[in-house]
Formats: structure tokens, sequence, C-alpha cells
């Protein structure tokens, strides 16, 4: 079982998220839990307060520490979590990020509101996070991006393995793209290679259009990718402007 406790000053933003598709099967399998922590449930004072001004002055509030430290030494009580904190200039979440997490038993993410969190709190984090160049006015869409692409890699939620092999970034390649019936919508054909039943085109077909993917719009990928031989073949043809039916017909394949 995965655990992810999640800090907040609103746990219910997470209640559509657990409620949905197969995050909420693997919740219910008893594959994952997500636990949302209310920080005001960690404060002291009658009001509640989790936040307060920032020192030196300037515009905005600030999550205060003590509701952090507080949470986080009650979920650390048996065993060390993993610690996350959302944050934009973190480390940028990508799918080795999400693999990487798919490992830990026990992660925590810190939800960081208006001008941030206190950076005390950084005593605690193994590592901060960003999901990209932007700012969000909360950390709360960000921790539902990772553990999104986290809990999909635990093996057992995704039916089909194979689907997440053939996924984006999960090889250094993009994705193939996919057809559903009708065969033919507003004029617009499946490719003929899909409907003929002949697996082994298929897959060469798929991965033909995985490496044309990459290198139109993603051709930096293609620099980090171990290429086997075969699929240098397809790079090659691609790049001398070789269509797919040209290529089978000279590999005779
Ligand atoms: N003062 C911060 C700065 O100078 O970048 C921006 C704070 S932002 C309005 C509030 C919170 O949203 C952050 O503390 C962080 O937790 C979260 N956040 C904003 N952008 C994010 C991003 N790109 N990735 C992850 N978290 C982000």
């Amino acid at each position: 079982m995965k655990r992810f406790h999640i800090l907040t000053i609103f746990p219910e933003f997470f209640e559509g998220f657990k409620n949905t598709g197969i995050v909420s099967r693997a919740v219910k399998n008893g594959i994952v839990e997500i636990n949302a922590v209310n920080l005001r449930d960690y404060t002291t004072d009658k009001h509640k307060t989790v936040d307060d001004v920032v020192y030196g002055g300037g515009p905005g509030m600030l999550l205060k520490p003590e509701p952090i430290f507080r949470a986080y030494d009650e979920i650390s009580k048996e065993k060390k979590p993993y610690v996350l904190i959302t944050e934009p200039w973190g480390r940028k979440f990508d799918q080795k990020f999400a693999y990487e997490l798919s490992e830990k038993d026990e992660i925590v993410i810190i939800c960081g509101r208006y001008e941030g969190v206190d950076e005390r709190v950084k005593a605690i984090v193994d590592e901060e996070v960003s999901i990209g160049d932007f700012v969000l006015s909360g950390g709360e869409p960000a921790a539902v991006v990772i553990m999104d692409a986290v809990i999909r890699l635990i093996p057992g939620v995704v039916g089909d393995k194979d689907s997440l092999r053939a996924d984006s970034f999960s090889e250094g390649l993009l994705g193939y793209p996919n057809y559903t019936r009708p065969p033919v919508y507003r004029g617009m054909e499946v490719p003929e290679v899909l409907r003929s039943g002949n697996h082994k085109l298929i897959e060469i077909w798929r991965r033909w259009k995985q490496i044309e993917n990459t290198y139109k719009k993603r051709p930096d990928l293609l620099k980090k990718t171990n290429l086997s031989e075969k699929d240098r073949i397809i790079l090659e043809s691609i790049q001398s402007g070789t269509n797919f039916e040209d290529f089978i017909e000279k590999y005779n394949v």
C-alpha cells in the first residue's frame, strides 16, 4: 500500500480526485491511500491560524511553520516518509521523477499557498518539486498532478502493463496515435494497417509512429533515448522522407 499525506489548507480540493477513475479504483482496492491533512487541525490558537505576515515587509501572507511541523511529526512517528514541497523553482516533475516516487511507500506533499511557506520548513523536506515554469496560486493542483502520474505506475493500478510501456516518456519516446470505431468518419479513415489484423505489422507501425512523433514534436528526446538498431533504421527512413508503406516494401517486413 502506498500512502500520500497531503499537507494543505484546502483538503476538500482532493475529494473529486480521490473519487474519480483509476485513482478511485486504486483507493477502493487498498492499493493507495490519499490522506488530505488539514493544516488547521494542527494549529493551537482558537482562530486556527495557518498564515502570517512576511518578515521584511512586502505584500501577502506566508504559511506558518508550526502546523506543518506538527502534522509532519505525527505522520512520521512510525516511519520517516519521503517529503516533497511544491515550489515553482523545484526540480521539474517528469516521468523519471514519477517512476522514482512510485518506489516510495510513504510520501508527504506540502502544498504552499499565498506567498509560499516559511523557509524553515525545508528542514524536513527531501525535495522541492515544480510542475512547470509558471506560478499557481497553491500547491494543490501540483500535488494532484504528481499523485496521478505516480499512482498509475503502481503495479495493479493500470490493467495492461503494456499500455504503460507504450506511454509517452516511459521509454524516452512519445506515444503513438490511436483510433476507435467507426472506421471512416467524415471522410477520415483509420489507417489500413490497423484494420489488417496483422499484429506484427501493427507493432512496427506503432514503433514507426512513436519515432516519427518524437522526431517531429520532441527531437530533443531522441538524443537521450537508447534506440535499437531497428529503431535507427526507422529513424533514418523518416529523416530521408520515406513513407511507412515504402519502408515495409523495402525491408520486406
Ligand atoms: N512566492 C512564490 C514565488 O516567488 O515563486 C510563489 C508562491 S505561489 C503564489 C503559492 C504556492 O503555489 C507555492 O508556495 C507553491 O506551493 C505552489 N506553486 C506555485 N507554482 C507552482 C509550480 N509551478 N509547481 C509547483 N507548485 C507551485
